[in-house]
This record gives structure tokens, C-alpha cells and sequence, in this order.
């Protein structure tokens, strides 16, 4: 059964103590995500310890870091590591998120690389890929997303790529307010599920969890996570919201 996830990225936003705020605000509304629902919430560095440290309790929630350096430990200013991310219980990241590809120049290889440390550390890494607008009006989404799978994933075993959870974020839609259709969602969540059989198997595919990222909101989340294909979401800009991230959490399937 695959899990179904709402992922918050704060990314770089909130002082301290909004950030605490916010959890104190997601914590006393139970989010109450179902058995086989998780909240992961990944938080700018300088707050995983304070969101781990409140969130421990708390059901089925996780913390994320958004993202992680693909070395054990070493002279890398600046970066953080999965062994940091181990010892303090934090047990996602997110990789690849399209930002980093495009204002960090990070590319498939060492996107691949990041994924490998973080399952060697037992981290689930939310590996992004998704295209930008142009290519999708030229019809080659489906194409470029499955380089992005075929460069960074599908040398991993079959039980290491059944730990990933994919996030399928189309770069248009995200922070424009501009969502793609259920049907643009499902379609492509379904061709990545696809790839993942013909380079697996189907029952490989049917376990690894894939999120649909942008422009999610309270008010269209249940029509996009009611897809086959579709387990949940990665929210960015209605993630800062306590109320429209509990009605994304609940719309979960
Ligand atoms: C994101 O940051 O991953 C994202 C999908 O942002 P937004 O929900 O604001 O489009």
C-alpha cells in the first residue's frame, strides 16, 4: 500500500518565531492524517531541530530538510549533511526541488548522488522532477521527465527505489497560482509509474509513492489527490498557511 503524503516546503521563508507559530498552530489542529497517511514539513535548516523537537509526538508526522549535500561530512561550508540529518531523527529530505536545479545548478548526476546518501542513511528522499512551460508546449514532458527519472533514480535497486517518494512538480505551475488539471496530473503521475514497471517490475511501481507539486491549495487538493496515480502533494506557498495546510492534509485519500 502506498503511503499517502502531504509535504510542506516552507522554503525560504518565516523568522523564528513565525516558524514556531506555524507548528504551534499545525499541532494544536489535529491534522489527524489517517494509518496510512504521513505530514512531512520541510523547514529551512536553521528550524529542523525546533520542528523536530515539537513534532516528535505528534502521529505520523515527519520533518524534511529541503535540502542536503551529497558527501558524509568533510570541509563543505556552508552545506548539511545526512549524517547530521541521522542524529537528529530527521528522516526525509527533499531533493532536486526545481529551485535547486535551476538557481544552484544541480544537475541529474549529482541529484542521483544525493539520493543514493540519503537511502545509505535511511533518509527518504522527495525527489522532484517536473518540466518547464516550454517543453510542455512542444509535448515533450513526458520525454524530459523520464531522463530526470532514468539519470538520478533508475540505476537504484528495486528495494532501494521503492524508499523513494517522486514528487511530479511541472516548474509552470509552481508559486504561479497556475495548477495543472487533474487529468494533466494523473496522466503524468501514471507515465512515471509506467517507467518505473518497465525498468522494474508493476509491483515495484504500485509501491513507490508519487506527489503532485504546484499551486496546491485547500481548494483544489481533493480533486488532484482523488487521482489513481496521485499520492498526495508537495505545497509550497499554502504550506505558510496553518488552516489551507490542515484542508490539504485532510484531502488526502
Ligand atoms: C513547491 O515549492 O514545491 C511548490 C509546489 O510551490 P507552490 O505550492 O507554491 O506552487
Amino acid at each position: 500500500m502506498r503511503k499517502q503524503i502531504a509535504a510542506a516546503n516552507w522554503k525560504m521563508n518565516l523568522s523564528f518565531q513565525q516558524a514556531e507559530g506555524l507548528l504551534n498552530q499545525l499541532l494544536a489542529n489535529p491534522t489527524a492524517p489517517g494509518a496510512n497517511q504521513y505530514v512531512v514539513l520541510a523547514v529551512p535548516a536553521p528550524y529542523l531541530h525546533l520542528a523536530k523537537q515539537k513534532t516528535n509526538d505528534a502521529v505520523n508526522m515527519h520533518v524534511a530538510a529541503q535540502n542536503i549535500y551529497s558527501k558524509k561530512s568533510g570541509a563543505f561550508t556552508g552545506e548539511t549533511s545526512v549524517e547530521m540529518l541521522q542524529s537528529m531523527g530527521i528522516d526525509y529530505a527533499v531533493i532536486g526541488h526545481s529551485e535547486r536545479r535551476e538557481y544552484f545548478n544541480e544537475d541529474n548526476t549529482l541529484l542521483g548522488d544525493k539520493v543514493k546518501i540519503c537511502l545509505e542513511y535511511n533518509i527518504t528522499p522527495i525527489f522532484c522532477c517536473g518540466e518547464a512551460l516550454y517543453i510542455r508546449e512542444v509535448e515533450g514532458q513526458n520525454d524530459y521527465v523520464t531522463g530526470q527519472l532514468q539519470d538520478s533514480l533508475f540505476d537504484l535497486s528495486a528495494d532501494k527505489i521503492k524508499k523513494v517518494v517522486i514528487a511530479y512538480e511541472p516548474i509552470w505551475a509552481i508559486g504561479t497560482g497556475k495548477t495543472a488539471t487533474s487529468l494533466q496530473a494523473q496522466q503524468m503521475h501514471a507515465h512515471i509509474r509506467s517507467q518505473i514497471a518497465k525498468s522494474y517490475s508493476p509491483e515495484v511501481a504500485d509501491q513507490v509513492s508519487i506527489l503532485y507539486g504546484g499551486s496546491v491549495k485547500g481548494a483544489n487538493a481533493k480533486e488532484i489527490f482523488t487521482q489513481p496515480d496521485v499520492d498526495g502533494g508537495l505545497v509550497g506557498g499554502a504550506s505558510l498557511n496553518a488552516a489551507e495546510f490542515i484542508q490539504i492534509v485532510q484531502a488526502l485519500k
